[in-house]
Formats: structure tokens, sequence, C-alpha cells
């Protein structure tokens, strides 16, 4: 069974302190409009697990999705927002940064990034303040679909000539259009959750 066929939705949380004590999870980060919500909704076959909610005010929550074993998905919320308001972005940047800086039960991190403009100046940062934990991440290059066979190819090579430096970070295409790239997905965590 593909090991997000399952999910169903947990809870939603606005402050750290209210984290639900989990034994594994995986969390999905990336600008907003990058794909992310697209890529869960892809991953579990469900058309609307991740609400594609747009509303900046909204944009802080970190939804939990239950994967069952006591495994979860993590929604966090998209960085890059022009327009909102500055107590806003300093609540959810101290909320996501504390996040992935403490959560002891956080085994990776996808990072989604749209293949046409892969590693924008705050996919850099999110990527050397996460590696600073030491643990995984897997960029997904999202909307594949928009890049010809050409280009996806040269894209993918590019991005990981330019990550390779960084052992612990890996990089596929994806499209939530063509459901393109799942297995993938689903190879690297259930890697990250032990097999
Ligand atoms: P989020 O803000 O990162 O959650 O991004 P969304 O999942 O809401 O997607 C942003 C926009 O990109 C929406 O208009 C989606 O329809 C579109 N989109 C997302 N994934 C794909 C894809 O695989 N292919 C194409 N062509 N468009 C996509």
């Amino acid at each position: 069974m593909p090991i997000f066929q399952n999910a169903s939705f947990y809870t939603t949380v606005n402050h750290l302190k209210d984290l639900p004590p989990t034994l594994a999870e995986v969390a999905f980060v990336g600008r907003s409009n990058a794909g992310k919500s697209s890529a869960i909704n892809t991953l579990t076959n469900r058309t609307r697990l991740a609400y594609v909610s747009k509303t900046p005010g909204r944009t802080q929550h970190i939804n939990f999705f239950d994967l069952g074993n006591e495994r979860y998905l993590v929604d966090l919320p998209g960085y890059g927002y022009a327009q909102v308001p500055e107590p806003v972005r300093a609540h959810w940047v101290e909320l996501l940064g504390r996040y992935l800086a403490t959560r002891q039960s956080l085994v990776g991190l996808m990072l989604i990034m749209d293949s046409r403009h892969p590693l924008k100046e705050l996919d850099w940062r999110m990527l050397e303040f996460f590696l600073g934990t030491g643990r995984p991440v897997h960029i997904l290059l999202s909307k594949a679909d928009k890049l010809s066979r050409q280009e996806q190819a040269k894209t993918l090579k590019e991005v990981r000539a330019e990550l390779s430096a960084y052992p612990q970070v890996s990089v596929q295409l994806f499209s939530s259009l063509k459901k393109s790239g799942c297995e993938e997905v689903e190879r690297v965590v259930e890697g990250w959750f032990g097999g």
C-alpha cells in the first residue's frame, strides 16, 4: 500500500506548544504558488486534502495529515508571499524556523520548487537553514509538465550540479497535472520512515 494513500486530516496548529506528539513526520514546504498543495493532493490521491488556501492570514498554520502507524505528513506555511503584514510574516518565520530546528520527530523535508524557477533566494535560505539540522531534503521540481523533455533533463542536471556539495539533498521532477513522479517520492519517504 503506497504510504500516502490513506492520509486523512489530523489537526491544524498555530503555536509550537500545540504540536501533537508523533513518532515520525515528513514536512512539505515551498514558496507560495510552487505547487505544494497540489503535490500533497496528488500524492494522497485527494482533490482537497491540502486546501488550496491563498488567504495570507491563514498561511501561518501548520496542518498535520495522518498517514497511519503514527506517521504524519506536515503541510508547512508557504514562504515568499508578497503582500503579508509584517507581524504575520514575523509570526510565521518564527513558527516555521523553530519547528524545523527543534522538531525531534521530523525525519526529512520535501522542498517544492517550480521547475521553471528553481533555487530562488528564499529556497537557498530554507535549504541552508535546514541542512544545519543534519536531516535530509528531497526537492520536487514541480509543474514539470510545463517544460519540454529536454528542458526537464537540463533543469534536473543543473539543479543537481548546484547542490552537489550537499550529499543529503536529492532532487526529482514532479507533475501534479500528469501525476508523474509519485513513486519516486514514495520511495524516498519510505526510506526516511525506515522502510
Ligand atoms: P502552493 O501555493 O505551493 O500550495 O501551490 P498550488 O498547489 O496551489 O499551485 C499553484 C498554482 O500552480 C495553481 O494554479 C496550480 O493549479 C498550479 N499547479 C500546481 N501543480 C501543477 C502542475 O503539476 N502542473 C501545472 N501545469 N500546474 C500546476
